[in-house]
């Protein structure tokens, strides 16, 4: 067996990635190809654990009107939802699979536990973290920050709609220059919107690199768990 560059990796997955074209909501067709992704790093080897987003259902700050504490946590239960998605999928796929929740909801999963999440890496199986930090006013990239951190991943993979971190919105400005590589306190001092300053510091505190790359092309989440050159790589 090849040589790997990662043995434990954590998998971002947004809420706007799992809607696809759509926008809202999910879409079956990017779950599928996403398990099918998660199944091909299992035959690696690779340890696999994931963090969903939720925005493609509720994000709290869109929601002023909602005392903010409940609007977050009306996100964290979106984020749920997600989760049991790709858990389905990926069960249909045979690839065993816990979901954890950092809220209690022990009908529809297991409390997260860290080190029961560990030892379900180390039997293969493949854990999806849901519900975030667990706490209102965090981000679901934070929650994979420091989840990366408890469970010594060595990479985060950042699956985006768009193929990497840009100086300007690509989206917007068709002069937009990709990075291929950068430091955290690049991200902090240009103010780049790849993660929140939360999630930034983290990763940058203890050391753990992202590969932010685009959901775009089949076959991305494969050659970013591999370690090939894909997206932007943010030292650790
Ligand atoms: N959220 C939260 N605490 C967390 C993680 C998420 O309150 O630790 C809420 C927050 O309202 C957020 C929503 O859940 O807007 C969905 O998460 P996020 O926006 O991070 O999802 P993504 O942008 O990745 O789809």
């Amino acid at each position: 067996m090849q040589k790997l560059k990662y043995n434990r990796i954590v998998l971002k997955i947004s809420g706007e990635a799992l809607a696809g074209e759509k926008g809202f909501g999910i879409d079956q067709e990017v779950v599928d190809s996403i398990a099918e992704e998660i199944k091909e790093i299992r035959k690696y080897g690779i340890s696999v654990a994931v963090v969903v987003g939720g925005g493609n259902i509720w994000r709290g700050r869109n929601y002023p009107q909602l005392d903010r504490a409940t609007a977050d946590y009306m996100g964290m239960l979106a984020t749920v939802i997600n989760a049991l998605a790709l858990q389905d999928a990926l069960e249909k796929r045979n690839i065993e699979t816990r979901v954890q929740t950092a809220i209690e909801m022990r009908a529809i999963a297991e409390p997260y536990i860290r080190r029961r999440a560990i030892r379900h890496l180390e039997k293969g199986r493949v854990v999806i973290f849901a519900a975030g930090t667990g706490n209102p006013f965090f981000s679901t990239d934070t929650a994979a920050a420091l989840r990366a951190a408890e469970i010594e991943a060595d990479v985060i993979l950042l699956a985006k709609r768009v193929d990497g971190v840009y100086d300007s919105d690509p989206l917007k400005n068709p002069n937009a220059q990709k990075f291929e590589s950068l430091d955290y306190i690049d991200i902090l001092n240009m103010g780049l919107g790849v993660m929140d300053s939360t999630a930034t510091s983290l990763c940058m505190d203890n050391k753990i690199p992202i590969i932010v790359f685009g959901l775009n092309q089949p076959g991305n989440i494969v050659k970013a768990a591999l370690g090939e050159n894909i997206g932007t790589f943010v030292k650790g």
